[in-house]
């Protein structure tokens, strides 16, 4: 039996048990179900230490100049990219996503964003005149308390931290209590790195005990948080007391709007695959197919094919398969939203629910489609968080923007159509962050983020810089 770490906490530059706090919690690879690692969960008066750090040092590091902290952080991706493939397996053994999925997009957030706000800061005016004597300037926030979740880790500490790092700011990071490896090992990238003691603590907890600490602290300025609506809301109600910025990053429930004259066979193909790509953990993934009538019983036919040939396997192993689910948690919650989607009436056209034969070790899930929809079901309405796509027909392109929109999330939008004047059409009248159209991809220098309830941030590049930013004028700087 390996030896269990106990992971511990990261505050003032130095590893650190709780003070007090004796409660720790388990980490569990999904795959096998073995515990991994103890979390040793810190208290409020491990928050409040770690955020007393943050303050102490934020004088210091906001006078560095921007080149000083450039040259920090190009430390951190060297290390990163050294360090690469520890982050692969950290981030596949704790959350379950495949080697192939880990390699090329999970752990490739963390320097692909690193490097673009690098590359956004030294395009970025940081002073400017502004009408006949003010000079117009961009500063730190100062103490930024960031909470991420645990279905893209990387993406989420590189998005937060990274630009937090180079905006100036000093920081405490609560990572998820389900997938805490890869943010120790991010934590030990910034150790190494040199950035001064202070300037990133990072103290792990859960929501329920460390949560209302956090984000009720008068001493914190800002809260960027990815994570479930649920938590977003009563974050927003924590920190209002206080008046603190809050940026979130919250759930989805996109809609793939697929025209019959798209070329079905390559579109349903590309949108069944891409919303069970992380065993449909994403909260930008395409989980509503929205296919126009006349192409319906096609795209079904289509649809059902592809799940049939979509295979589960070991994440450890280099392949196209899909892994398990995170947990027991999100296991159970994906196995009642099936169960709710036949009695609610739809059709069972892959999956359903019960393990997949062969995988009855791990928390792995069929990966399960639904037709015959329609968009007030629980399953069209509710974020699953597992591979489970609905399939909606619509008649014409109003009906598809109004079911597309008929959703209290707002996060992304895929649209498919070989008429690139339609999809334009389409695109614009969705309510959402981010719009796909015929596939495209989504680069580091866009913004991400969500309209409506999947929350009111916009992360990435140089928006996510604004985020960690005041903005002063000085009157009268320029003489008359
Ligand atoms: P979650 O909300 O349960 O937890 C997210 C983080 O918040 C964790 O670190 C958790 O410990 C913490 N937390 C929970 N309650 C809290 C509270 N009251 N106060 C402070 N912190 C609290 O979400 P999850 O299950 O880890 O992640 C899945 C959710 O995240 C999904 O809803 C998904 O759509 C969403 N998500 C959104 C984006 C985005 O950018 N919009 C990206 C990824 C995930």
């Amino acid at each position: 039996m390996p030896d269990i770490k106990t992971l511990e906490s990261y505050v003032g530059g130095k590893w650190t048990m709780p003070m007090t706090s004796k409660d720790t919690v388990d980490a569990i690879n999904p795959a096998t179900m073995e515990v991994v690692a103890h979390v040793a969960l810190s208290g409020a008066d491990d928050v409040d230490r770690a955020v007393k750090a943050a303050r102490a040092a934020f004088n210091n590091y906001a006078a560095l100049s921007l080149d000083e902290r450039i040259v920090l952080t190009e430390k951190l991706i060297a290390i990163f990219e050294r360090r690469y493939d520890e982050m692969v397996r950290a981030i596949t053994t704790e959350m379950g996503a495949p080697y192939n999925l880990s390699f090329n997009a999970q752990a490739a957030c963390g320097p692909g964003h690193l490097k673009e706000t690098v590359k956004a800061a030294r395009a970025m005016q940081w002073e400017s005149k502004i009408g006949a004597n003010g000079n117009l300037v961009h500063e730190p926030i100062g103490v930024c308390v960031l909470i991420t979740p645990w279905n893209w880790p990387v993406n989420q500490l590189a998005a937060k931290v990274g630009p937090a790092l180079i905006a100036g700011c000093t920081m405490v990071l609560k990572p998820s209590e389900v997938a805490p490896l890869s943010a120790q090992l991010f934590a030990e990238f910034i150790d190494q790195a040199g950035f001064p003691a202070g300037v990133f603590n990072m103290v792990h907890g859960t929501g329920a005990g460390i949560g209302s600490a956090l984000t009720s602290h008068p001493d914190v300025d800002m809260i960027s948080f990815t994570g479930s609506t649920r938590a977003g809301i009563q974050i927003a109600k924590s920190a209002a007391d206080t008046v603190k910025r809050v940026s979130q990053e919250l759930g989805g429930k996109s809609a793939n709007v697929v025209f019959a004259d798209a070329g079905l066979e390559a579109a349903v193909t590309r949108g069944v695959l891409h919303c069970f790509s992380n065993s449909g953990q994403s909260c930008n993934a395409p989980t509503r197919m929205l296919v126009e009538a006349s192409g319906y019983d096609k795209a079904i036919e289509i649809a059902a094919r592809v799940a049939s040939g979509v295979t589960l396997g070991d994440p450890v192993q280099p392949g196209p398969h899909l892994g398990p689910v995170v947990s027991k948690l999100q296991y159970d919650k994906i196995q009642t939203l099936i169960q709710v989607g036949v009695d609610e009436g739809a059709k069972l056209i892959a999956g359903g629910v019960g393990k997949p034969a062969g995988f009855e070790h791990g928390y792995y899930v069929k990966p399960t489609i639904f037709a015959q929809v329609k968009n007030t079901m629980t399953i069209a309405q509710e974020e699953v968080f597992g591979p489970v796509l609905v399939m909606i027909p619509f008649t014409d392109e109003d009906d598809a923007i109004r079911i597309a929109n008929d959703t209290p999330y707002g996060l992304a939008g895929y649209v498919q159509s070989l008429d690139l004047e339609q999809a334009r059409r389409v695109a614009r009248r969705i309510r959402a962050g981010s719009v796909h159209v015929n596939g495209a991809g989504q680069d580091f220098c866009s913004p991400f983020g969500g309209y409506k309830q999947s929350g009111n941030g916009r992360e990435w590049g140089k928006f996510g810089l604004d985020d960690f930013l005041e903005i002063k004028v000085v009157n009268g700087f320029y003489a008359a």
